[in-house]
């Protein structure tokens, strides 16, 4: 091969900021073609897998080079937009390339195996089952689903919408060769949707407006809980697939029901793709596949469904727009909403963000006249507000963290028949345990915190390193026997409700009660809509809908009222608005008990009395004054290692690389530059025997703040202090 030739360029998952060269494999030759084609190629002594990115001239000797091992692909996996707002993250992220495509491929795809074969499968009656249809006995589940299948033949999903256990009656049927299985390309199903109610005329004016929109836009959907935001979705989805382009819709970890899909399955009736956490790498490739072939009309999954190729879109839905879980944070610090709004303007097709209580970088944008403001004020149908009351217990009896009014209150419900929920936002027993006697209290040896008393009092856990043990008998440093758990957890306040409703259903939804796939939509399912009580953390905040629930109880927000954190009050303020909006959802009237010994602090009062946007309002002046988002821009450098000095020594080399773009001198020119903070302890210094600092970086303009680490990271890569920590950088954090 002569020195000139062209080379790939690859992109590779290894933390270094630039792609590697290699030859082309065997028997090809390395032409434009290739781009976006995964290659086996030689690493040190591994080999990876990675995506051509380019190919080019070798910079050097071209026989020096090693060769690829293979070319994975026959077409390019990414190409046309999807790899270019990879390329874009990867800029905006400060990130390599090659981590940023394994990021965004499944992982499947990443380890190379093969685009794996899409296709949907159905059930339809053979002419034998059509003869024999009037004998089978009426009402019977064959019966039933012999009866939907002479109407048409169905697929899976649809059957799944429309019958419980069909999967029992086909089995049998087919025994009989009654019904028969089919492979099926998924595009071409036709859509048999199920009529939806009559828009209201908040819905109707949204619904209008999105149809209206002839290329991209971001429209900010801001309706309170119960206000038809899922039926505005569903129009301007069943609008996009009238017009034969593919819709993508972001939910929430918790917001992806079972009782979400076959609702969007029913309604739309087309197969619906899920993509989520819960499923297996083989299901992920697949869903991913059909979306790169057009044949997933409507894909709905959680944060990483963001990087669903969309050949032919026409629409991107983000449900609960605010919701924590769409920012990535470890890997590659994405965050979905954003990266869903870059894409939307790069495929142009328009940009749905839906929240009861959003974001306030969307509403500054809204207010900006940078996204369409559509508002649903009212609840629809004939589903009432709930009543919200602060409960002052300042010197009241408290036990188990419950005042007398509140067990009263819940009392009443549950007597009616209704349902109560009690959110506290802190899992197991009790949050410390502490020694009487002398003071002594179990910290976890590995991490700057308390342990967490769990099983009634029985063992110790970190909650953020996952160590366990056992209960000391007595006192290490004192010996005395006098050790107490204190504090309240979400299992101390089960107890009390178990034995104060003696005989009522007390279910705990907590990540310890809820660790397994589906266990949350069995629990709920295991309580229907009878009276009992609910008691758990934030995940009880959304999900799985509960018509019967009258009462909702939120205790022990104290002390997110005073926390250190600049997000905290709008954190708190959603939280609060989402749990009181699960409360009287259907024609029941719902109440709102908030149970605190700060009755008069400003944020329960605004939120209160002048609800989300009165709150929003005071918080975006606040911010606007303190120079924090949305009116200016963080990154956040962060480090830890083993040596308690080494995150520190970095962070410094790295403000040295990053002071000549530090603003300086009047404040008149404080407006341009940087500005830095620290470098500092992390909030929790000491996390899984890692010692933590960081370097907060803000700016004014995003631009600054941009040109700033373009300059920067490369050199932070290349610091002899790099070597000795674990170093990341996040882009937006959301948590300082
Ligand atoms: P959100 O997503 O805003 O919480 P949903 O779309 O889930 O609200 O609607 C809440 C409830 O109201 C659902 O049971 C839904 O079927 C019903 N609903 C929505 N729109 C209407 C309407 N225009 N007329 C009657 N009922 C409606
Ligand atoms: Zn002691
Ligand atoms: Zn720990």
């Amino acid at each position: 091969m002569s020195a000139d030739a062209s080379v790939l360029q690859v992109a590779l998952p290894v933390p270094l900021p630039r792609l590697f060269d290699y030859r082309a494999p065997a028997g090809m030759t390395a032409a434009p073609d290739l781009v976006g084609c995964r290659v086996r190629v030689p690493f040190g002594p591994r080999e990876l897998v990675g995506v051509v990115a380019g190919v080019g001239t070798a910079a050097g000797d071209t026989p020096a080079l090693r060769e690829a091992l293979a070319c994975l692909d026959d077409a390019p996996l990414l190409h046309g937009e999807l790899f270019d707002s990879l390329r874009w993250l990867a800029r905006y992220t400060h990130a390599p390339l090659g981590e940023v495509l394994a990021t965004a491929l499944p992982a499947a795809l990443r380890r190379g195996e093969p685009l794996p074969d899409t296709h949907a499968w159905a059930w339809r009656l053979t002419e034998a089952g059509a003869t024999a249809l009037p004998g089978l006995r009426g009402g019977s589940r064959p019966r039933r689903l012999a009866e939907l299948l002479h109407e048409a033949a169905r697929d899976e999903d649809a059957l799944a919408g429309l019958m419980d256990d069909w999967r029992g009656a086909a089995r049998s049927l087919a025994k009989r060769e009654l019904v028969e299985r089919i492979a099926i390309p998924a595009s071409r199903l036709a859509p048999t949707p199920q009529p939806g109610p009559e828009p209201n005329a908040e819905q109707a004016a949204a619904i209008e407006t999105i149809h209206a929109v002839d290329g991209f836009a971001a429209l900010l959907l801001d309706g309170v809980t119960g206000s038809g935001k899922t039926e505005v979705y569903l129009q301007a989805i069943a609008d996009c697939l009238a017009r034969g382009r593919q819709a993508l819709v972001l939910v929430p970890e918790i917001g992806l029901t079972p009782q979400l899909l076959s609702r969007f399955r029913a309604r739309l009736g087309v197969p619906v793709h899920a993509t989520h956490s819960g499923l297996n790498d083989g299901e992920r490739a697949r869903t991913w596949a059909a979306a790169l072939r057009g044949e997933a009309r409507v894909v709905v999954g959680t944060r990483s469904a963001v990087f669903t190729p969309l050949p032919e879109a026409g629409l991107i839905v983000i449900d609960e727009e605010h919701d924590g879980s769409y920012k990535q944070q470890d890997g590659i610090r994405y965050h979905a909403r954003d990266f869903a709004l870059v894409r939307g303007k790069a495929l142009g097709v328009p940009v749905l963000l839906g929240s009861a209580t959003p974001s306030l970088e969307s509403l500054h944008n809204a207010r900006a006249n940078r996204y369409a403001h559509l508002r649903l004020t009212r609840r629809a149908g004939d589903a009432k507000p709930p009543r919200v009351r602060v409960l002052d217990v300042r010197k009241r009896p408290l036990d188990a963290g419950l005042s007398n009014d509140l067990l009263d209150a819940a009392g009443k419900a549950l007597d009616a028949g209704g349902q109560v929920l009690v959110f506290k936002n802190r899992r197991g027993y009790a949050p410390v345990l502490l020694c009487h006697d002398c003071g002594w209290s179990a910290q976890c040896k590995r991490c700057d915190a308390p342990m967490t008393v769990h099983a009634g009092g029985r063992r110790l856990q970190c909650h953020h390193c996952g160590a366990r043990q056992s209960v000391p008998l007595a006192c290490p440093d004192c010996a005395s026997l006098a050790l107490q758990p204190q504090g309240i957890g979400t299992e101390r306040i089960e107890e009390l409700l178990a034995k104060r409703f003696d005989g009522m259903p007390v279910l705990r939804i907590d990540r310890g009660s809820t660790r397994r796939q589906g266990a949350l939509e069995k629990h709920f399912e295991s309580l229907g809509t009878n009276a009992g009580v609910l008691v758990g953390t934030q995940m009880l905040a959304k999900g799985h809908d509960l018509p019967n629930l009258t009462l909702v109880c939120v205790v022990g927000i104290d002390e997110g009222l005073f926390s250190a954190d600049f997000r905290a009050g709008e954190k708190l303020a959603q939280l609060l608005v989402q749990v009181s909006g699960r409360a009287g959802r259907a024609d029941k009237p719902g109440e709102v008990l908030l149970q605190t010994h700060h009755p008069d602090h400003p944020l329960l009062q605004t939120l209160v009395h002048g609800g989300y946007h009165a709150f929003a309002d005071g918080e975006l002046m606040q911010r606007e004054a303190a120079g924090f988002p949305p009116f200016a821009h963080l990154a956040l450098l962060r480090a830890e290692a083993k040596h308690v000095d080494a995150p520190m020594q970095f962070l410094r080399a790295a403000k040295e690389l990053l002071l000549p773009f530090a603003a300086t001198g009047s404040k008149q020119e404080a407006a341009a530059g940087l500005e830095l903070h620290g470098p500092l302890p992390a909030p929790m210094p000491r996390r899984a025997g890692m010692h933590r600092a960081q370097l907060l970086v803000s700016a004014v303009q995003r631009r600054e703040l941009h040109a700033a680490l373009d300059a920067v990271v490369p050199a932070l890569h290349a610091l002899p202090e790099a070597r000795k920590v674990r170093w990341s950088l996040d882009v937006d954090p959301v948590d300082l």
